[in-house]
């Protein structure tokens, strides 16, 4: 059966999510785009594909069985409540929302419909070397991680788009949300530190630094910097009890020449986790075929939020910020258990 989609928000990465739907995956068709920019939306949709007026008349046509949520961040929550209202499985991009309440109205709205609708896209949970690096912690040889060192560096953000809080309102979410899955661990508080601001940086805050407590005592120190220049570098190494546990740098050819040894850098996420979205997606159809939703969850993106939250607090007061979490409802499966 082919699984009928929607894609709301057709700029950077609901391009790139259009191929993969229409040229890379089976199973899937796109019936219908909608964008602010209706030229934009009409320039995107593939042959066939009809272009909505609005996010609402996208999702309530019954020729859309799901909705893949493209638009910025601000307006997730309304289009992810229309969906739960239709009753649609719903693929959201990262974040999942932009504030603690509106997590709480999604979660509130998917839990009284009964069952998983809603999976965001938290990709690097769907990289093959990512999957590798959890199998290795989790299969014990290594004994407890302790520490947990993620890099997160991007080539360069389009000038004027974002403001002095995206990288902790926009990127952290990727790295906390690794971060919880990898060690099976919730994190319960947030600390920032930023050097000497880059140059390069135009008027964002960056590089900062961030250290994320966990509900099990490990540390996770992230560095984020979103004007690097040189490409888009991902990092990640675990330190546990009796071993490390890196993720590998991309193969790539090795080029020997008169400037030396050199191995591309990927020039930014597209390449990077090319064959991660893929796989999330592949995972995202067969779910959303039965109606429901796996992967990263409302939960998981709520948590994600409240670090975010945490971590833009932590940097005005220049403290340790808690995080805390509502319980968990059984919908997202059994809280994680932590040794006293
Ligand atoms: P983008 O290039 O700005 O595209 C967003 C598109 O959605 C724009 O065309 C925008 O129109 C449109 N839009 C905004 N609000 C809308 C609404 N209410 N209804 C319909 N269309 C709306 O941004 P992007 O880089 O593609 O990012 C989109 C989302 O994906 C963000 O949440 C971002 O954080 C996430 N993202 C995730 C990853 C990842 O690695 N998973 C990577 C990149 C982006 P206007 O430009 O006219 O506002």
């Amino acid at each position: 059966m082919t699984l009928r989609v929607g894609v709301i928000g057709t700029g950077m990465i609901g391009q790139d999510h259009i191929r993969r739907l229409t040229q890379v995956l089976s199973g899937v068709r796109v019936v219908g785009v909608t964008d602010i920019d209706r030229a934009r939306a009409t320039a995107a949709a593939p042959e066939g594909a009809e272009v909505f007026d609005s996010p609402q008349a996208l999702i309530r046509s019954d020729s859309v069985q799901a909705v893949v949520i493209c638009s910025w961040g601000p307006a997730h929550e309304e289009q992810l409540l229309e969906c739960i209202a239709a009753r649609k499985p719903v693929f959201c991009e990262k974040p999942l929302v932009t504030s603690e309440a509106a997590a709480l109205r999604v979660m509130e709205a998917e839990e009284a419909h009964g069952h998983r609708l809603v999976q965001v896209g938290f990709m690097r949970r769907f990289d093959a070397d990512y999957r590798r690096l959890k199998a290795v912690i989790d299969g014990g040889s290594l004994g407890a991680p302790l520490l947990y060192h993620s890099v997160h560096r991007n080539a360069s953000v389009p000038e004027g788009l974002y403001t002095s809080d995206m990288p902790l309102n926009d990127t952290l979410v990727h790295d906390a949300d690794i971060s919880r899955w990898l060690l099976d661990d919730e994190i319960t508080g947030v600390e920032v530190r930023v050097p000497r601001r880059s140059t390069r940086g135009k008027d964002l805050r960056d590089p900062v630094v961030v250290l994320l407590h966990t509900a099990s005592g490990a540390l996770v120190d992230v560095e984020i910097s979103v004007n690097i220049g040189y490409g888009y570098d991902i990092r990640g190494e675990v330190s546990c009890e009796g071993g490390v546990a890196s993720l590998p740098n991309r193969p790539a050819t090795v080029v020997s020449d008169r400037h030396g040894i050199r191995q591309a850098i990927p020039a930014d996420w597209r390449e990077r986790f090319i064959d991660a979205y893929d796989q999330e997606f592949r995972e995202w159809i067969v779910a959303a075929g039965q109606g429901t939703a796996t992967g990263p969850s409302t939960w998981d993106g709520y948590a994600a939020t409240l670090v975010a939250d945490a971590a833009l607090r932590a940097v005005e007061s220049g403290r340790l910020e808690p995080v805390r979490m509502r319980a968990k409802p059984a919908l997202y499966g059994e809280p994680i258990a932590v040794a006293a």
